[in-house]
């Protein structure tokens, strides 16, 4: 049976430290600089990495630490609530399930264990293209087996660490449209090692915030038959079966980002004077911090429960939607009751504020919007129509 405990045990309180720890030799000037220049966060990454903190969902027997999610969420959560961004290296964390659950065991073999020790990063996941978005099963990148290769056609947009990171789990479709019986069918998941890959072009995007996010052009990308996550034509299925994990992680830096603003607000507003007193005596200026604060609890008692599910092996689609829905929108409202209180330092560099209020902005959009996670409660949770 699956339960949430209500305070974190010994072992977690020493997992949270530790990464705070980290976090502490990475304060605002590190990530105001690299967001500057859009450039990745290549020591905090390297010394999580080797403090083995992104292998802690890797099952020990691959050299991880064989953790539940719920420590991976605490991990994530604690880098957001210091005002760091796990979006650099979070991905890894989720896209290696697939390859745990469903990769052969040569696969797992050769790849995990080097993913623990980070001597290999996964961190690309090409999904999204340009005329398919949320549509996921439109996708128009095509992989042609031709003997002991695929051939690799097409391009996707907006796919985060391509030039980080030196493998990459790539969805394409295998079988043509017309020749498929239900439309989630045909597509096929490929672990591709994109070092120094043929036909494979990456350009970078400036996005709102430092978030090295590429387009792609696979031009006759060849890769070996191997590449091939399990079965041809299941890996819609198996992107799905990632999903709850990637909600429950994903959720989590929405609430660390929440603690980070609210924590930043409390500060601000009771030092701030105007008018003679300190800003946070105006209910103008309190509520909304105080509202802020309820939300982003909330969420994470939705996100503990999703992960407490997922743990125990039960079907937490639902809760996995919602906390994920729920830490985005409390973390963009704490995001605004900060910048509000903030008056117009809230938009000075210097503050960090402008920053992660940009950071934390992404989570409602990606990696699923929360319309589609609306949709999914009122067709799944709910059983009402399905709305597109
Ligand atoms: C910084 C960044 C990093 C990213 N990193 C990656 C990555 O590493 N890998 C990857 O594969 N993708 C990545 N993405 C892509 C991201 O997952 C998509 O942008 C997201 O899923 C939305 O898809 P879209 O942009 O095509 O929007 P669309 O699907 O075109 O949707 C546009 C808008 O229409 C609304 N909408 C669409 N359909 C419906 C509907 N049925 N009901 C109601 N509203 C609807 C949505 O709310 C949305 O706001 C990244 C995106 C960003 C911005």
């Amino acid at each position: 049976m699956a339960s949430i405990s209500l305070t974190l045990t010994d072992e977690q309180r020493a997992l949270k430290a530790g990464v705070a720890e980290i976090c502490k030799r990475y304060p605002g000037e590190y990530w105001r600089e690299l967001d500057a220049r859009r450039e990745y966060p290549e020591a905090f990454v390297s010394e999580l990495t080797k403090a083995g903190y992104l292998a802690a969902l890797i099952p020990a027997e691959f050299g991880g630490a064989g953790l539940p999610i719920a420590d991976g969420a605490l991990i994530l959560e604690t880098i957001h609530a210091n005002g760091g961004n796990a979006a650099a290296c979070h991905a890894q964390m989720y896209i290696m399930g697939t390859v745990l659950r469903h990769g052969g065991e040569a696969q797992k073999r050769k790849y995990l264990p080097k993913i623990a020790t980070g001597e290999l990063r996964l961190q690309a996941f090409g999904v999204t293209e340009p005329d398919s978005g949320s549509d996921t099963t439109k996708l128009q990148t095509t992989a042609v087996r031709t003997g002991d290769r695929y051939v690799v056609n097409g391009r996707k947009i907006f796919i985060s660490r391509a030039l980080q990171s030196d493998l990459m789990l790539l969805l394409a479709r295998t079988t043509p449209v017309d020749r498929i019986a239900r439309r989630t069918d045909g597509l096929s998941v490929f672990l591709v090692d994109i070092r120094g890959l043929k036909g494979l072009e990456i350009r970078p995007l400036r996005m709102m915030m430092n978030h090295s996010t590429n387009a792609l052009f696979f031009d006759d990308m060849e890769i070996p038959a191997d590449s091939l996550v399990g079965e041809e034509g299941r890996g819609f299925s198996y992107i799905l079966d990632g999903m709850n994990a990637e909600r429950v992680l994903v959720a989590s830096e929405s609430v660390g980002d929440g603690r980070w603003f609210t924590e930043r607000a409390v500060a601000y507003s009771g030092q701030r004077v105007v008018f003679g007193k300190p800003i946070g005596v105006n209910q103008g200026v309190q509520f909304p911090i105080a509202k802020a604060h309820m939300a982003v609890d909330a969420a994470a008692l939705m996100r503990d429960k999703a992960a407490a599910l997922f743990d125990a092996g039960e079907p937490c689609g639902a809760e996995a939607n919602m906390a994920k829905y729920l830490a985005a929108e409390a973390a963009w409202e704490a995001a605004n009751a900060c910048i509000d209180c903030h008056g117009g330092y809230g938009f000075a560099e210097e503050y960090d504020v402008e920053r992660k209020f940009r950071e934390c902005r992404l989570y409602k959009t990606a990696p699923v919007n929360n319309n589609l996670v609306l949709a999914y409660v009122g067709e799944h949770v709910l059983g009402m129509p399905r709305s597109y």
